[in-house]
Order: C-alpha cells, then sequence, then structure tokens
C-alpha cells in the first residue's frame, strides 16, 4: 500500500519579481517499505521535493497524502508535529549536537515526544547496540569518526519509530568503508517495512535502492527500479 501518493505538486519561487518553477506537476506514488535514491543535476528540485516529502515545507499547488493523511495544506505547527512523529532524518553532515553524547543524541526525538526519561534511555541504549554502538553511547560526537556519527544519526532517525526516513547525501562525507557500513543499515531497514528515501549524486549509491527517480528542471524524468525502466518524459 501507499505510504506517499503526490498528486500535481509545483513550487514555485519569486526572485527579484522572477517567478522561477523548481518542481513543476510532480506525480509520484511510493509504497510502504520501498527503498527509493533520488538523483538530479544542481539545481533541479531534489531539495525541494525532500523538503516537501520530509514536511519542512508546503507545496503550492497539488496534493501530498501521507500515509493517507493530506498534507499540502497543514498549519507550520501541524507540519511540525507530522514531522516528529512520522519521518527520521539522516544528514550528510550528520547535525548532532556537539554537547551530547551518542546516548543523549539518539535520545532526542523521544525527548520532543515527551517519553519519559527511563524508557528513553532504555530505546536510546536498544538503537544505540542495533547499529553496533553500544560501547561509544558516553562518547560526544567530535571522539567519534564520520561513519560511526552517521550510525548515531540513524539510530536517531529511527528512535521514535517513524514509517519514512528521509536521508540526504548520508555518505556524501564518508569513506568507501563507512559508505557500505551506512548503505547496508539503510537497506536492512526494508525489513523492518521502513520507506526510505535517499537523496545521492552518485549513481553507484543509487544503484542500491531497489529503485531510482531522476530529477531533472522540476520534472521526473526517469524512474526505474528492478530491471523496469520507465521514461517518463
Ligand atoms: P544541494 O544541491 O546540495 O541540494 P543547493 O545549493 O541546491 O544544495 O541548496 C541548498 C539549500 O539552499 C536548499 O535548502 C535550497 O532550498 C536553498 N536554495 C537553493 N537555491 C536557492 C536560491 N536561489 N535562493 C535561496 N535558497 C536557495
Ligand atoms: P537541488 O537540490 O536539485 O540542487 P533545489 O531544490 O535546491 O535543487 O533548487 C531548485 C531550483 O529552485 C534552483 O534553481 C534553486 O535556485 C531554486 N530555489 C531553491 N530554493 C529556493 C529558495 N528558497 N528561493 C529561491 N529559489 C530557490
Amino acid at each position: 500500500e501507499p505510504i506517499i501518493i503526490l498528486h500535481h505538486i509545483s513550487k514555485t519561487y519569486t526572485m527579484g519579481g522572477q517567478q522561477f518553477t523548481a518542481l513543476r506537476d510532480i506525480d509520484l506514488t511510493i509504497r510502504a517499505g520501498e527503498f527509493v535514491a533520488l538523483m538530479g543535476p544542481s539545481g533541479s528540485g531534489k531539495s525541494t521535493l525532500m523538503n516537501i516529502l520530509g514536511c519542512l515545507d508546503r507545496p503550492h499547488t497539488g496534493s501530498y497524502l501521507l500515509g493517507g493523511r493530506e498534507v499540502s495544506r497543514l498549519t507550520d505547527d501541524e507540519l511540525a508535529h507530522t514531522r516528529n512523529r512520522d519521518i527520521g532524518f539522516v544528514f550528510q553532515n550528520f547535525n548532532l549536537l556537539p554537547r551530547l553524547s551518542a546516548l543523549e543524541n539518539v535520545a532526542l526525538p523521544l525527548v520532543y515526544a515527551g517519553v519519559p526519561r527511563r524508557e528513553r534511555t532504555y530505546r536510546a541504549e536498544r538503537m544505540l547496540a542495533d547499529v553496533g554502538l553500544t560501547s561509544w553511547r558516553k562518547h560526544t560526537p567530535t571522539e567519534l569518526s564520520g561513519g560511526q556519527r552517521q550510525r548515531v544519526a540513524i539510530a536517531r532517525a529511527l528512535v521514535h519509530n517513524p514509517p519514512l526516513i528521509m536521508a540526504d547525501e548520508p555518505t556524501g562525507n564518508l569513506d568507501t568503508r563507512s559508505t557500505q557500513d551506512i548503505m547496508s543499515l539503510l537497506k536492512d531497514l526494508q525489513a523492518q517495512k521502513k520507506t526510505v528515501i535517499l537523496v545521492t549524486h552518485e549513481p553507484e549509491i543509487a544503484a542500491a535502492a531497489e529503485r531510482q527517480l531522476l530529477l531533472r528542471d522540476g520534472t521526473i524524468t526517469r524512474d526505474e527500479g528492478k530491471g523496469v525502466v520507465m521514461d517518463v518524459v
């Protein structure tokens, strides 16, 4: 069943009195449990689309059904609530809080969700164990390698059990070995029925996903996966 249905999504920016269309008339359905890579040249609209999918921004026109609920016209507070509940984010630069330990970073989404301290610690410890960092739980981000930091960030993205994970260039700052670790962690999420959407510039990374979307000038021009190639435009 679909977790994401976009219908006629468009987004226009106004700059110096000029209108610029960053996304034009996007139609897209993503099934629960899919692992999707989003590619496209700089300026093609990847960030704009990820911001809409991640409930960080609203489209100007069109409909966005997330888990069956229309979210394209929510208020800022409602969007933030949806985001905190339904979506886990992983970033190129990890976005960990430098003064907090790995464990405290992972527990952070549970603070926002109002989960009591003991349960926060218990759940964060379990997540850190899942990414193989139990013995690093007291360490701060600067005491960890890049690959370890990204594993902390993935544990944080998952700790509140969201159905959707958005990863923006998650391996952009990592060496080959750590890149493989992070990609296999993300792939393993499919077994838990998590939907993963990953932005990448690298075709080898995109190839690890089961479906590849190509954005060009604000339109999805290619949608391929499982050997099926569909030229949309
Ligand atoms: P990337 O290609 O890595 O996604 P970009 O340079 O396209 O990075 O964009 C980085 C951020 O800046 C995004 O959040 C995007 O929305 C914003 N941005 C991009 N272009 C502009 C612009 N012309 N004016 C204002 N913000 C922009
Ligand atoms: P990508 O992530 O693929 O690089 P973006 O979504 O950042 O693409 O940008 C798509 C287009 O929209 C670009 O031409 C960019 O300059 C423009 N854009 C993005 N964000 C803004 C913004 N906040 N204000 C004005 N223009 C923007």
